[in-house]
């Protein structure tokens, strides 16, 4: 069993729907339900939010501009098992084939019933427990603990078992300073303490990290240790 690290308990939920109104109402209905929302008006911007905040639900339309809806569950689903559930207005058979096809888990036929979407928003969001899905997200990080992989922003790393092991350290406490001996403590129980192994490994990290140019997640704090921060 594994348990995800979040800063706030309220689940987030991007909405990416072109049609403000829609938009709208949704966004509002769901803020009176207690959840955090995103809202973007186009595909391009709803993947980078979607990226930037990691929600834990995505309401996604399907027509919409830039890069349709089918893409955008299609990239989605390269990196992350958050639900999505597709709106479309097209009630025909192969539009929903192709919008499950892309990873989608469920869809809604506008116009639907408020209720009918809140209630399926729950039981997506009952069945992303994360004791059961095993994932930790932080910013554009996703790591599969059960399948031992990580995504940075789509890219799969492959890391060594002791940079997997540091890695979730960090990533399971975001803002949280380790010093080097904790760390070392934790991952290398046979070091006696004061070696740089630490530091050595958090350098195979950042260089695996920040391949693409990615900005930096381990940062250093002088005088203590490190953190790995979203900024
Ligand atoms: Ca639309």
């Amino acid at each position: 069993m594994h348990i995800i690290i979040t800063m706030d308990l309220k689940p987030t939920i991007i909405i990416i729907e072109d049609e403000k109104e829609i938009a709208k109402f949704i966004d509002l209905e769901l803020q009176a339900e207690g959840y955090n929302t995103i809202v973007t008006y186009d595909g391009v911007t709803g993947l980078s939010k979607f990226r930037e905040f990691n929600p834990d639900l995505v309401i996604l339309d399907l027509m919409l501009p830039v890069l349709d809806g089918i893409e955008v569950a299609k990239r989605i689903r390269k990196t992350s098992n958050t639900p999505i559930i597709i709106l479309t207005a097209k009630d025909n058979v192969e539009d929903k084939v192709l919008g499950l096809d892309s990873g989608a888990d469920d869809y809604l036929v506008k116009p639907f019933s408020i209720e009918e979407l809140l209630a399926r928003v729950r039981a997506h969001l009952r069945r992303v427990n994360p004791a059961v899905t095993g994932e930790v997200r932080v910013a554009d990080l996703v790591m599969n603990l059960d399948g031992r992989e990580v995504f940075r922003d789509g890219r799969r790393l492959d890391l060594s078992a002791k940079e997997f092991e540091l890695l979730e350290i960090f990533a399971r406490n975001p803002g949280k300073v380790f010093n080097r001996f904790e760390i070392e403590e934790k991952v290398w129980p046979e070091y006696t303490g004061g070696s740089n192994v630490v530091d050595v490994y958090v350098g195979y990290l950042r260089r695996k990290l920040e391949l693409d140019g990615e900005r930096r997640l381990i940062h250093t704090v002088r005088g203590v240790g490190y953190v790995l921060r979203k900024e």
